[in-house]
């Protein structure tokens, strides 16, 4: 691990000749489809900053998409994942298998709610591990509708994007898409026609008066639901929404799926988002910050549902990689010592007020929300009429990073800015991170 400085620092113009001439080599040899939100090449990251190739280094507020919770190559992560490649790289858990994939296992039996006899399963991203819930799910169920929600983001695969509601970028032309896939509303507090106080109740008798006449809950094996939806603009489904869908599960046989790929491993201020409400799914695909930024993902849930496929029928050459386990066992001892939870709890108090005072002087901004270290911005050009404002949003984000601060955009309407710092950033960092935000949004 290379010590780096935490400070934010840009020296050149953004972006600087060297990321300029290898954005070329990249124009020239990398897909056009794969895209990147910011202009310049990455040569070291640790804590709360990326340095880049031309010595410029950002306030990271992205953790590469909630992934670096516990910083980019992380010390217990690093000296696990070392040691563990030092003794083998691969043998295939299917053909040879190894303790790490256990011990991670064990983890998330341990980690993920409810106190149920759990089994898991590791694979090596979270469209994967969404996948598979679903085949767990139909197996366990012998039923084949799948029901997921307006505004859910749920991967790029094939079975991932019908799942997924938002068709530019990650739909359109790619399809046909996988039958048996089900869209129901979801309690959108900010959009609600009756307000976000009516939002949860409404929304979840609507949904499940659809998902009864239109599907037949008896058809349903799952009900995949992210429980802070993340690509769909951080949307905390209104009070009362999740438990209501919860129940409606439980008293028709439907597996519950908490897809916490981004929500979970402490980013909300919890272990998982789903705990704020008390809501205990039956399978909980997790990936993302699980393993410090190696490849890892899992589906953990109900011993007897997880145990449902026959055995062969789940897996793949590389799930549970035994040194992308070691990175997660690295990246869980540091969430445990270092207390992440409270660290995203603290990352909240320090953002969220100096958020809303942002928005009592830029109209710009319609609402402020997310919960720990997930936090979001969603922008109009009319609080009164709520138009997305998508061209501020990235004008802003553009304004950020030319002053070296890392920020990502999202959302349904692509008017959201997001905030995902890695939980080990230094307040003073976090600080300057919103100064620069203050005076972007000032330049607008
Ligand atoms: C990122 C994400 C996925 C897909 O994960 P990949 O590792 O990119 O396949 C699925 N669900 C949610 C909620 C996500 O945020």
């Amino acid at each position: 691990m290379t010590a780096i400085p935490q400070e934010r620092r840009v020296v050149t113009a953004i972006p600087g000749p060297k990321s300029l001439e290898l954005q070329n080599r990249r124009t020239a040899t990398v897909a056009a489809g794969v895209g990147s939100v910011m202009p310049v090449f990455a040569a070291r990251a640790s804590g709360g900053v990326v340095e880049d190739v031309d010595g410029n280094s950002f306030i990271d507020f992205g953790s590469g998409i909630a992934v670096t919770s516990v910083g980019s190559s992380a010390e217990a992560v690093v000296r696990r994942a070392t040691a563990q490649l030092a003794d083998f790289t691969h043998t295939c858990f299917m053909v040879t298998p190894y303790e790490g994939y256990v011990e991670v296992c064990e983890q998330l039996a341990e980690l993920t709610p409810g106190d149920h006899p759990k089994k898991s399963a590791l694979f090596n991203s979270g469209a994967e591990a969404v996948e598979n819930a679903v085949k767990i799910a139909r197996s366990y169920t012998k039923r084949q509708a799948v029901v997921v929600f307006d505004h859910g983001y749920h991967g790029r695969t094939n079975l991932t994007m019908a799942l997924t509601s938002k068709n530019m970028p990650y739909k359109n032309g790619f399809g046909p898409f996988a039958p048996e896939i089900y869209r129901v509303p979801v309690a959108y507090g900010y959009r609600w026609p009756t307000g976000p106080q009516n939002a949860g109740a409404e929304a979840s008798a609507q949904a499940i008066d659809e998902i009864s006449k239109q599907v037949g809950a008896e058809n349903v094996a799952a009900i995949v639901i992210e429980p802070l939806l993340g690509e769909g603009g951080f949307i905390e489904p209104a009070k009362g929404f999740l438990p209501a869908i919860a129940k409606f599960a439980k008293d028709n046989g439907i597996v519950f799926v908490a897809d916490e790929i981004q929500s979970g491993f402490c980013r909300t201020g919890q272990w998982f988002a789903c705990e704020d409400e008390g809501v205990v799914p039956d399978l909980i695909t997790t990936a993302k910050g699980i393993a410090g930024g190696l490849p890892l993902a899992a589906v953990t849930g109900r011993a007897e549902i997880m145990d449902a496929p026959h055995s062969g029928g789940l897996g793949g050459t590389y799930g549970g990689n035994p040194v992308a386990c070691a990175a997660a066992l690295g990246a869980i001892e540091t969430m445990r010592e270092l207390d992440l939870v409270s660290k995203a709890r603290r990352i909240e108090e320090i953002m969220k007020p100096r958020l809303k005072e942002m928005a009592e002087k830029f109209h710009v901004i319609g609402d402020v929300r997310g919960r720990g270290a997930m936090l979001a911005l969603e922008l109009v050009k009319d609080r009164d009429t709520k138009e997305p404002n998508p061209e501020a949003t990235a004008a802003l984000a553009k304004a950020c990073h030319m002053e070296g601060l890392l920020v990502l955009t999202t959302g349904t309407y692509s008017n959201v800015l997001r905030f995902l710092p890695p939980l080990v950033i230094g307040e003073d960092l976090l600080t300057e991170g919103l100064d620069i935000l203050e005076q972007a949004l000032a330049g607008l």
